[in-house]
């Protein structure tokens, strides 16, 4: 009987594959059950192995149970996870097992085979009640004509009418017989943007992110796999969702951070669905008002194409934006005055504003004033937040929660207070001079609960005056067309951040904030309070043109050989214990420093350079050369493997990272 030798990739993190045998041909991309030590695990059939390496027994090789009959991972999307494992230097079975369904990673009872029900799509004509603008009639036109791998940027001002663009585009895919994937951030995921695509579209439309069940999420999969829906939208977790036919993909909002996944397996997936467009030879759009400088640079090098909408769809002016120095002004709650009066008189007119404070709870510092003690977090290296609302500290990077001590632990003393500014403290200070205004605060803790964040918004749209209090959430791109008046509370830790890309990130989101206001409205005003009215960056940023702010970045960045004229990888490093994380990188620091075409910094430590109990440190390495990069990270990678101090610690490579610290 002929046995067949395969290699199979686990989902453990280890950066290879082992080999299994079979009586049968397994399918490539498809699942099988194995027994790894004492257990039995699902692994995902990777190659099957020509000529066996002489050194493994064939005795000593244990059997691969086929599951299903059908592939997880066709052929261009195969080549997708194992490039992700590769540019990441991810193990490959974490790879595999973070893009199927849970049910799929757990169950090996539940097979794949065809849900049954294929949705007929048609175009509901009716909901089209508005012409296209001339820009966005061309946009159009230019980009129905591509095809193949051949990415496009559509930057669209806020309020431009992007999302209609991407209709016309889906349209036309739908006539064909052709499947579309939409990716969102995060946040955008509203019932606004669903609603928009279910109007236009009879049959159904596949919605796939985190906090939808693991049983619908298994259901979207095999529809979209066996080409029973055409439609889905979703978040970073769908960019390898494999829909039969594919032919479109859309990323809104190219530019925002949720595309990157900061834990466990850290990719991009708008990198990962350029990447899907190349392999699967379909076209992807990139769109944004604010595009990252990555793609800038892409288009001035003729790799990726510019299509514009400059005009809003309404017609009228981009707000405008105006800097008020709050050195001399008195502040009640972090707002001044001027501020103060701004919104009296926009509530008087019936009118919405907009307060953008980029912190949550009531206060961040919680402490005694005779000694000076400091509520920190028992297990992270990081200031308790006070929550009023919920009477409790709270610590933002593990979610503890601690009562609020009546004495300082440390004196005794009870002069004990809660120092700095979040959004309850803004609300609260706004309802005491505004009773009778709606007052709605949008930030995590109050759009946790399920169903909250659709609420928030009805209620927003059903007001007419009202006070809109929030964090980044709100600078995402739901629209608020009943505001006229922007206040931005905190700009400045943006504008005098060491980050390396503090005033791209900075600059963003006050664009987009600012976007949000006035869709409807003649007289939109953002009004963006400072300590330092003269900085050069915040003179470019109230212009509200993005490019000039942009172009002034990739200049900077080049000068300083920095991303996207170099790459950049960090070398984490955790244990409960801070020597075995220093003397695991200073090895790798001391390793590298004489190879001359890597710039090192570091060992540094994170912040917060203590969660949950482990300390944090890193690397930084930056190059010039993305391939040189590699090569250094796989020689890494091979040495950590012999070395006694990996033993001790947790590392991980972080590519192309968003948070430098
Ligand atoms: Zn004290
Ligand atoms: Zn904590």
């Amino acid at each position: 009987m002929k046995i067949f030798y395969y290699d199979i990739a686990l989902n453990i993190p280890l950066r290879r594959c082992f080999t299994y045998k079979s009586r049968e041909r397994l399918v490539k991309g498809s699942r099988v059950k194995v027994s790894f030590g004492s257990k039995k695990v699902l692994g995902i059939v990777v190659r099957r192995i020509i000529k066996l390496d002489p050194s493994i027994k064939k005795d000593s090789i244990k059997e691969a149970i086929a599951i299903d009959k059908y592939s997880c991972y066709e052929k261009p999307l195969f080549n997708s996870a194992v490039w992700a494992s590769k540019y990441y230097h991810h193990p490959i079975g974490e790879v595999f097992f973070s893009f199927i369904p849970t049910v799929l990673r757990k169950d090996s009872t539940k097979t794949i085979i065809p849900f049954g029900k294929t949705s007929d799509y048609l175009i509901n004509e009716d909901d089209k009640f508005f012409n296209l603008n001339k820009e966005q009639e061309n946009a159009v036109q230019n980009l129905s004509k591509i095809k193949g791998f051949n990415p496009a940027l559509l930057y669209g001002v806020t309020g431009s009418g992007k999302t209609e663009v991407y209709l016309r585009l889906a349209e036309e895919k739908i006539k064909k017989g052709e499947s579309i994937i939409i990716l969102v951030p995060e946040i955008n995921l509203t019932p606004q943007l669903i609603n928009r695509i279910k109007n236009r579209f009879t049959g159904e439309i596949g919605v796939f992110h985190s906090s939808i069940t693991p049983k619908k999420r298994y259901e979207t999969w095999l529809k979209s796999k066996f080409g029973e829906i055409k439609i889905v939208v979703g978040t970073r977790s769908s960019v390898l969702l494999p829909l039969k036919n594919l032919g479109l993909i859309i990323l809104d909002e190219e530019h925002d951070q949720s595309y990157r996944q900061s834990e466990g397996f850290k990719f991009s997936a708008r990198d990962l669905a350029i990447k899907r467009s190349q392999l699967e030879k379909v076209p992807l759009l990139l769109g944004s008002a604010t595009p990252s400088l990555q793609t800038l640079k892409l288009i001035s090098e003729n790799k990726f194409s510019k299509h514009e909408i400059l005009k809003r769809i309404d017609g009228k002016k981009p707000p405008k934006i105006i800097t008020l120095d709050i050195n001399h002004s008195k502040l009640v709650a972090g707002i001044a005055e001027e501020s103060m009066l701004a919104i009296k008189q926009t509530i008087k007119n019936g009118e919405q504003v907009l307060i953008f404070i980029n912190r949550r709870g009531f206060a961040p510092l919680f402490e005694c004033e005779s000694c000076g003690w400091v509520a920190n977090c028992s297990s992270c290296d990081s200031n308790l937040v006070y929550h009023k609302a919920r009477n409790r500290l709270i610590c933002h990077k593990c979610e503890s929660a601690f009562n609020v001590s009546k004495k300082c632990p440390e004196c005794s003393s009870k002069e004990l207070k809660a120092y700095g500014l979040g959004t309850e403290k803004v609300e609260e200070a706004l309802r005491l001079e505004f009773r009778k205004t709606p007052i709605i605060r949008v930030d995590h803790d109050s759009t946790r609960k399920k169903g909250a964040i659709e609420k928030i918004y009805s209620d927003i749209h059903k007001s007419d005056e009202a006070i809109l209090i929030g964090t980044q959430m709100l600078t995402k791109s739901h629209d608020f067309p009943k505001v006229t008046m922007c206040i931005i509370l905190n700009a400045d830790n943006g504008l005098i951040s060491p980050e390396i890309n503090a005033i791209e990130k900075i600059s963003q989101q006050l664009i987009q904030v600012s976007g949000r206001a006035g869709r409807n409205n003649n007289v939109a005003k953002v009004i963006l309070q400072t300590r330092y009215p003269n900085d050069l960056n915040l003179k470019k940023i109230k212009t509200g043109n993005y490019h000039i702010i942009a172009d002034q970045c990739l200049k900077d960045n080049k000068l300083k050989s920095l991303p996207p004229f170099s790459s950049i990888c960090i070398l984490r490093c955790t244990s409960p214990n801070s020597s075995n994380c220093m003397k695991f990188l200073n090895k790798v620091s001391n390793l590298l420093c004489e190879k001359n075409k890597i710039e090192i910094i570091g060992p540094l430590p994170s912040i917060p350079s203590k969660i949950k109990g482990n300390s944090r440190f890193h690397i930084v390495l930056n190059t010039s050369s993305k391939a040189y990069l590699n090569k250094v990270l796989i020689f890494l990678t091979e040495e950590f493997y012999r070395w006694p101090e990996t033993k001790k610690v947790r590392w991980t490579f972080d590519i192309d990272p968003y948070d430098m610290s």
